[in-house]
This record gives structure tokens, sequence and C-alpha cells, in this order.
């Protein structure tokens, strides 16, 4: 009788283009398993938002699963000892799983290894992160270098198929059930409105990219503008695995050809991203230039922006948007995460954090990359002296204020001239809008132009404490 193997499942929750799943379905009979394993990723095990898309992911790949003959098998614990407990208890000789370059993913892989055979298939990105070198063999810290390095070795392969049936090992433990794990908030459940944004899983990343190719032909002006649906929204769909970034990529170019470049660009990004974490395991921790382990962090209005109460709206709107539904838009998310650490001085650590927990898209590299770019401490970053203007961001990527209306309801009836300021509006407006400066909406937490000085002169302390 043929051994069975194991499908050991991470963010890689997909049937289809799954290397790991197609290795081990040609052998023989398969155990597909994932692993809640909070231990080794300690601190940063899984947030909030994304245990509620997980639920529902884990939920959709069972289902994909159950109608090719199989189920996915649920277990808890370490990762390093529960999957070679599992191929002791059932017989199984090889673990085929992708490849995943988070340090706690790599410290997994290399505890189970020690103990089973691991086969490692790529597929997590558009390419290996050490394959993409420079000239003199060395690794890219800058971003348009590496792009075109990448370029050169693109297209990625042609996705494969999901196999057209799987066989269930006999000796399948019953595993736990997802009821067992509690990965949805209860009381009070602030996940309620999520399922109106998301359908997490396989189908629904593929419907979602399906919504998107219709536009996609406008995404290079329209992905600046946050009131539309201009950006593709598969951000928790890869972060997840639900589709491989060959799949995005195949499908977005062989429907607009030559204009995908500049999306292909964004997700380029993402391979970019987990590259430098492959290189620098505690980016997400570490500014990468020292002058900034001097810069003078404030920690007063943390929660005033946590809650969407700066008093600038576009700020308001997007922290409200990602409470809201687990998902900010980029260019709000560049303006609320400079505001944290420009305007209020946050430490941007603890922005990282409070994305962590509640984006459903939270990945290690990406958020660590955007937070490092927006501070201009990492490697690859924007100077610290470009300092988002929130007036001037709002008015020009949200000229009618459609944006801010959505979220920051209070402000729903401002006319366009003083939605992203008004607190300059005069007395007659601001009665007219049903608006209470202080009252009804916050007046600013400070004065850009006072907050622009102040950061500067944070900026200047630390370099001169690094002399
Ligand atoms: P699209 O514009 O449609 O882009 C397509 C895909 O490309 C995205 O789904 C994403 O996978 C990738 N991508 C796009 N922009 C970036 C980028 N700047 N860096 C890396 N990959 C990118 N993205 C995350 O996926 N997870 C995070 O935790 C995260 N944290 C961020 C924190 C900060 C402070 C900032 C400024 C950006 C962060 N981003 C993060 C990047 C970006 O904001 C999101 O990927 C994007 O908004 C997702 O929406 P979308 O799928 O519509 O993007």
């Amino acid at each position: 009788m043929a051994q069975p193997s194991i499908i050991w499942f991470r963010n890689d929750l997909r049937l289809a283009d799954q290397q790991a799943v197609a290795a081990a379905c040609s052998i023989g009979p398969v155990l597909p398993v994932f692993v809640l394993d909070d231990e080794t990723p300690a601190r940063w095990r899984a947030g909030a938002a994304q245990r509620w898309w997980l639920h529902h992911s884990l939920m959709a790949l069972d289902a994909d699963l159950r109608q090719l003959g199989a189920r996915l098998i649920l277990l808890r614990g370490r990762a390093g000892t529960v999957i070679p407990d599992l191929a002791k208890a059932t017989g199984a000789r090889t673990v085929h799983a992708l490849d995943h370059y988070e340090p706690w993913a790599k410290a997994q892989q290399a505890e189970v290894a020690a103990a089973v055979d691991l086969r490692l298939h790529d597929g997590l990105l558009l390419s290996s992160p050490d394959r993409v070198r420079s000239g003199d063999g060395g690794r890219y810290r800058i971003f348009t270098p590496w792009w075109r390095a990448l370029q050169r070795m693109m297209p990625p392969p042609q996705p494969t198929p999901a196999p057209a049936r799987l066989e269930m090992a006999a000796a399948a433990p019953a595993g736990d059930t997802l009821t067992d794990w509690q990965l949805l908030p209860a009381n009070p459940d602030w996940a309620a409105g999520f399922g109106d944004w998301w359908t997490p899983g396989e189908r629904g990343g593929w419907a979602q990219l399906g919504r998107f190719i219709e536009v996609a032909c406008d995404y290079d002006v329209a992905r600046n503008l946050p009131a539309e649906a201009g950006s593709s929204r598969l951000s928790a769909h890869l972060h997840h695995g639900e589709l491989s970034p060959a799949q995005v990529w195949h499908a977005v170019e062989a429907a607009i050809g030559r204009q995908a470049e500049p999306y292909l660009r964004e997700i380029g990004w993402r391979d970019f991203a987990t590259g430098l974490i492959d290189q620098f395991p505690d980016y997400h921790e570490r500014p990468s230039r020292a002058q900034f382990d001097q810069f003078p962090h404030r920690a007063d209005d943390l929660d005033t922006w946590r809650r969407g109460q700066t008093g600038y709206p576009i700020v308001d709107a997007g922290m409200r948007e990602l409470w809201a539904t687990g998902w900010m838009h980029n260019r709000v998310r560049m303006i609320a995460a400079s505001f944290l650490v420009k305007h209020l001085l946050g430490d941007w650590r603890e922005g990282f954090a409070w994305f962590w927990d509640t984006l459903v898209d939270a990945d290690l590299g990406n958020n660590a990359l955007g937070w490092q770019w927006i501070m201009g401490s990492g490697v690859d970053s924007s100077p610290f002296n470009r300092i988002f203007a929130p007036v001037t961001q709002g008015e020009k990527f949200d000229p009618d204020g459609t944006y801010v209306r959505r979220w920051v309801p209070e402000l729903a009836k401002m006319p366009p001239d003083f939605i992203h300021r008004p607190w300059e509006a005069d007395a007659m407006t601001l009665l007219a809008a049903g608006v209470r400066m202080g009252e009804t909406y916050p007046w600013p937490v400070i004065d850009h132009v006072a907050a622009r000085a102040r950061a500067m002169a944070a900026y200047d302390a630390a370099k001169s404490g690094e002399q």
C-alpha cells in the first residue's frame, strides 16, 4: 500500500497552482493539515482580524477538499512537534509544503525538517527571494534595480490547475473543529461587518480578481482615489495564499496586456518586502538606520489616532475604514502612517502592531516595509522630511470628500471646500452641516505647521544624538 504524504498548509490556502498539493497527490493518499501554531511566532502570532479571515478561509478550503474526496485536518500546537507526531501516527514518510520566509516560518521548517522528510516547494512568491541577485551575486536592498532584475526572470511559470481528485489517507485523525479554535471575535463582535466586504477562500479570491480585471485598465490613476474601487483589493487573498501571485500576474496580463505594468509592479513590491524580511528577520522591529534608535517618540496621542479622532478627516476616515472593514486604502495608509510617526511622533512599531491586529491582510514583510518606508528608517524608504500634509492629500485624492463622508458620517453634510478642513469653516457653514467643533467632531489634535516643525526638530535631535 502507498505511504500517505502530509500536505502542510500555512498561508497558501488553495488547491490550484499549489505545488505541495500537486506533489503529494501524485504519489498516493494524502493528509491535508493546517496547524494553528501560536507558539512559534509568539509575539507575532496571527492578529485578531487575520484570525477572522483564517476561520472563513479554512472553512472554504475544507469544503473544496471535500469536493475532491479529502478533508482538512485541524491540529493545534507547535508545528515542529505536531507535524512529526502526525507523521508518526499515520505512517506518513514525507511532508510537502510551500517555502515561507518569515523568521518563525523558517523556524517551523527547520524543526519539522529535523524530524521528518520535508519537501519545500516554490509558489508563495513570483520568485524565491535568494534567486534574484545582482551582477556580483549579492542581494538587493533597493526596489528599482531589484524590480529590473526580477523582470528579466518573468513571466512566472504558467499556473497549474487543482487536482481532479484526492485520495484521503485511511489513517487520518479527526483533528479539532474550527469552533474549538474560537478564531472569531465573540463579545463584542467587532468583525460583524467584515462579511459585507470580503469572501475569504479561493473562490472569493477569483471573484474579486474578476471584478478587478473589469477596471484594471484604469488602475494607474484610480488606485490613488480611496473613494473608488480602483485597486484590486486582493491583498488578504494574496496574504493567505488563496491566489498565487503567478495566477494574478497571468490573469491580469492576459486581460489588459502591456497596460498591466503598473499593477504587476505593485505585486512585485510584495515579493520585494518578503525578500527584505528574508534578509533582515528583525525588519519589523528594528530601524535599518541607526540614527532612528535615538528618535524621541511620544505615546500620548496613540489612542486618538487608533480611534480615528485626530480632527483630520482623511486620517480619521482611514482609521475608521480599517476598524469597520479590516482594510485601508493604500494612499490613506500612507497618510495615516505618516500622521502617526511625524505629526504625533508615535513609534512606527506601535503603528505596525495596530495594523497587525486590525488588518485582514496583515503581512510581516509588507507591513514592516510600509512603516519603515514612511518613517524614513528603512533600507529603501522615503526621506524623513517627506511629511504628508493631510489637508492637501485629502483635497488632491478625495476632492469632493466622498471617502470622508462615507467613514466620518458626522461630516457628511460639510461642503467640499471645508470637508478636509472643517475647523476653518464659518459658523453658518458649520451650523448648516450640523457640525459643532469639539463636540460632534474634534478639533485638530495638533496644528500641521507646528507638527512639521516639531517632527523636523525631533529628527535633527536624533541625528545629532548619533554623532
Ligand atoms: P493593489 O494596489 O491592488 O496592489 C496589488 C497587490 O500588490 C496588493 O494586494 C499587495 O499584495 C501588493 N502591494 C501593493 N502595494 C504594496 C506595497 N506598498 N508593499 C507591498 N505589497 C504591495 N500590504 C499588505 O498586504 N499587508 C500589510 O500588512 C500592509 N501594511 C502596510 C502598512 C503601511 C504603513 C503601508 C503604507 C502599506 C502597507 N501595505 C500592506 C501595502 C498596501 O497598502 C496594500 O498592499 C494595499 O493597500 C492592498 O490593497 P490592494 O490589494 O487593493 O492593492
